[in-house]
């Protein structure tokens, strides 16, 4: 994303920002501080190491940024608003377990993103190291390795006894170098948005990486619609600074308001901010195809939203014959809405949401209308479910409603139980499954009701006996754990 002012200005080299990425528990987090403990000498410049979500090192007098924002908000944020987040990806996959979901999920981000992938396979220490295995696996991903014909460099660490960091230094200084990765100091101001919060001390804290361009203290800044004077300039060294260039880790202090991770931080009235709002257009991939496909995407960030739609679009691609295209009614960030649900009607097609809530009267509507509306909690369930839909079969329209009950009384025992006597109203309760008790009708739910109650079903009851599932128009006693002491006739139970 160097390219702001074009022709007037100069392009300088800048270090690499790398984002670490892969399944939970693969070492990503021991991986970041294996190198920062390794490669930045606490209490360098006087300063006391900081975590303000990013760091930078020197490896063979090269400098490397890394974001360790860890978790979920790495994933989601890995793709900000008008810009990429990283410039390379780690993918850590650990030898003894291999490829999980989340690192499907993180090589669809990369790809989504744009951005190149160094893997790490780490925990090359332990007895099932297998990085054979996770070769092969990662080929099956569509992600070659070199000695899988590919051109992607695979390097064996183990974050525990630091064998290989150094070799993964070196193959992001070697990657990044190809890359020539460049920015100008002196031009346009765009910095990422890696963390943003209210400390209680501190005001409103926002930690950025410069992409391009210079900030300066005092200067006019704005990012997510908020503007703000910068105050004060700190790095991950804790030092003050008064201004810092590409590629630096800082925390800014001035503003009042918190603006969103993944966001883009800019100079006060630059065309850049503009960019950074640009969801919400009917895109179509795949042109002359036999049939068009028309979707609502919901996801929870944006950076997930590309994700989801990087991820359609491959199936369009990778479809023979020309046979489908996706159209894009509306890609969002934000809980499926009913507007969402109209949308997809009238176009005849589908609304898939990643990591979003429904709420039981938009399933209500959708079921009315028959408008296909599916939530996700993982990016290749989302994926596979469309290509599924994609390839004519069709998309899986069971009622929305999955079960719904209402209270009719409630018997306190002895023993401390309390047994809520239903009428299945819809669907089936089936034991074991999770509910929300609503004070009213689900149908009548709003986005921002909350539940009485969330749980699972104990026991289900048909007079004495215990029995697994209980369907429509039929009278049980639920039982509750955890036990819900606010339960009270006249209460919804909904299935989630
Ligand atoms: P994350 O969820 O990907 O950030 O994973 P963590 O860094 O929290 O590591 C998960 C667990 O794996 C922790 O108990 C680590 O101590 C352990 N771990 C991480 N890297 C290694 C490694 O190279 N070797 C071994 N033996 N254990 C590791």
């Amino acid at each position: 994303m160097a390219q702001n002012g074009q022709n007037t200005t100069e392009q300088y080299y800048r270090p690499p920002i790398v984002t670490v990425m892969g399944h939970v528990d693969h070492g990503k987090t021991s991986i970041l501080d294996a190198i920062r403990h390794t490669n930045v000498q606490e209490k360098e410049y006087g300063g006391i190491t900081q975590h303000i979500g990013a760091y930078q090192i020197e490896h063979n007098s090269k400098k490397i940024t890394f974001i360790d924002t860890p978790g979920h908000a790495a994933f989601s944020n890995m793709r900000a608003r008008g810009g990429k987040a990283a410039d390379i990806v780690i993918l850590v996959v650990a030898a003894n377990e291999g490829v999980m979901p989340q690192t499907k999920e993180s090589i669809m981000h990369a790809k989504a993103a744009g951005v190149p992938i160094i893997v790490a396979i780490n925990k090359m220490d332990t007895a099932g190291a297998d990085p054979n295995k996770v070769k092969q696996e990662l080929a099956s991903e569509n992600v070659l390795v070199e000695d899988w014909g590919g051109d992607i460099v695979s390097v064996p660490v183990s974050a525990k006894t630091g064998e290989g960091l150094s070799n993964l230094l070196d193959a992001v200084i070697a990657l990044s170098e190809i890359m020539e990765i460049k920015a100008d100091p002196a031009g346009e101001l765009e910095a990422t948005i890696i963390e943003s919060r209210l400390d209680a001390k501190r005001g409103v804290t926002v930690s950025a990486v410069i992409r391009n361009g210079t900030i300066c203290v005092g200067q006019d800044v704005s990012a997510s619609g908020y503007e703000a004077r910068v105050r004060s300039l700190m790095n991950d060294k804790g030092e003050m600074l008064k201004n810092a260039g590409p590629s630096t880790p800082v925390e800014v202090l001035g503003f009042n308001k918190v603006p969103n991770v993944g966001d883009i931080l800019v100079e006060k009235g630059s065309e850049l901010a503009e960019l950074a709002i640009d969801e919400n257009r009917v895109e179509i991939v795949g042109k002359n195809a036999k049939r068009t496909v028309a979707v609502v995407v919901r996801a929870d960030t944006q950076g997930t939203l590309e994700a989801v739609k990087a991820g359609l679009a491959n199936l369009v691609t990778e479809s023979v014959g020309n046979t489908f295209a996706l159209k894009f009614l509306l890609t969002a960030t934000g809980d499926i809405t009913d507007s969402d649900v109209l949308l997809a009607h009238n176009a005849k097609g589908v609304v898939v949401g990643f990591d979003v809530r429904v709420t039981p009267a938009i399933n209500d509507l959708a079921d009315n209308l028959k408008v296909p509306v599916k939530t996700y909690k993982t990016i290749y369930e989302l994926v596979d479910d469309m290509k599924v839909l994609l390839q004519g079969t069709a998309f899986d329209v069971e009622s929305k409603i999955k079960g719904r009950a209402q209270i009719l009384k409630i018997f306190r025992l002895s023993s401390g139980d309390i047994v809520a006597g239903c009428k299945v109203l819809a669907g089936a309760l089936k034991e074991g499954g999770r509910i929300s008790i609503y004070d009213k009708n689900p149908a009548d739910v709003k986005k921002d009701d909350e539940p009485l109650y969330t749980g699972t079903i104990r026991k289900l009851k048909k007079g004495k006996d215990e029995i697994a599932l209980v369907g429509k128009d039929n009278e049980c006693g639920v039982l509750l754990k955890p036990i819900f002491e606010g339960i009270a006739e006249g209460q919804w139970i909904e299935v989630r």
